[in-house]
């Protein structure tokens, strides 16, 4: 039985939550404990596949044999199909991470190697001063944005932003600007996007849905904003949005991202304290409930008490 509900979570942790997490607007208040949550459904949802992989061949075995034939060849044959099916799913999910991993750090580089090439040598000095292990490129270019790339260890990181960026953006807002880059590079949100981006890309095609992707996205584009408010204010970080959404589509999530900062949204601690244990409890209650049980009535199977 262990296995059927565990399939099902993982189904279930697969599809309709995520969905509906996707669509939920409360997150936005608190983007930090919302990306913990969608952590823990991704981490749930591969454990529940795992540990039904595990369990499917000893349900099958108990299905069909007597309690005295679970033992030599049918045992064997149980216990090397679970291991077969739960390292199916592990060896395909860390392939890609790290296959995902080296194409990545490859692209990178050039991207490094390519905006150092072509920035222009002077900077703006209402940019202030960087945090050290990460350099401003100012490439040319006619519409506002900014973006960063991240640097290997032990090399730096690089805030990039363009000419019309310096042009049209006031000190303050400029600050703002690179201080939510800053906080992408300091956070490591590259390393949250990518473990995402694996999963969605380790999932069979049928049950893969972008909205995961696309929302924790959302969210810590949101966080870096939220460290541009923290610094330099909500009109800094909201009035350099208005200036980088003017260049974007009607549709595009910068006009979102905007419009939160105006709308002053700030999440409660109560609801940050709920979502981080909603996180915890994810995990830790198929682990009580489903695990450990069928762990107790199967190890003397195999003979471990
Ligand atoms: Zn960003």
């Amino acid at each position: 039985m262990a296995s059927v509900w565990l399939a099902g979570l993982a189904l279930l942790l697969a599809g309709p939550v995520p969905a509906l997490l996707a669509r939920a607007r409360w997150t936005r208040s608190v983007p930090r404990a919302a990306i913990v949550l969608w952590q823990a459904v991704a981490s749930a949802a591969v454990l529940a596949a795992v540990g039904s992989a595990l369990a499917a061949p000893e349900a099958l075995l108990r299905v069909f044999t007597h309690p005295e034939e679970r033992t030599g060849v049918p045992l064997a044959i149980a216990v090397g199909a679970a291991a077969v099916l739960a390292g199916l799913i592990v060896v395909r999910l860390v392939g890609v991470l790290v296959l995902l991993a080296v194409r990545t750090r490859v692209r990178r580089s050039r991207h490094r190697d390519m905006v150092d090439l072509l920035a222009r040598a002077e900077q703006g000095d209402s940019v202030g001063t960087l945090r050290s292990g990460t350099v401003l490129r100012v490439l040319d270019g006619a519409v506002p944005f900014a973006y960063c790339v991240p640097g290997r260890v032990g090399r730096e990181g690089r805030v990039v932003v363009t000419g019309a960026t310096l042009d049209r953006l006031c000190p303050a807002e400029l600050r703002a600007v690179i201080a939510h880059e800053q906080a992408h590079l300091d956070a490591r949100h590259d390393l949250v996007r990518e473990g995402f981006t694996a999963l969605h890309q380790a999932f069979p095609v049928v049950v893969r849905s972008r909205e995961a992707l696309e929302a924790v996205a959302l969210l810590l584009e949101m966080l870096a904003d939220d460290a541009g408010r923290r610094r330099h204010g909500d009109d800094a970080m909201a009035g350099a949005l208005d200036a980088f959404a003017c260049a974007a589509a009607p549709d595009d999530e910068t006009h979102v991202r905007r419009d939160r900062i105006r709308a002053h949204v700030h999440g409660g601690r109560a609801l940050a304290a709920g979502t981080y244990l909603a996180a915890v409890a994810l995990v830790v209650v198929p682990t009580i409930t489903i695990v450990i049980p069928w762990l107790t009535d199967a190890l003397p199977t195999v003979g471990v008490r």
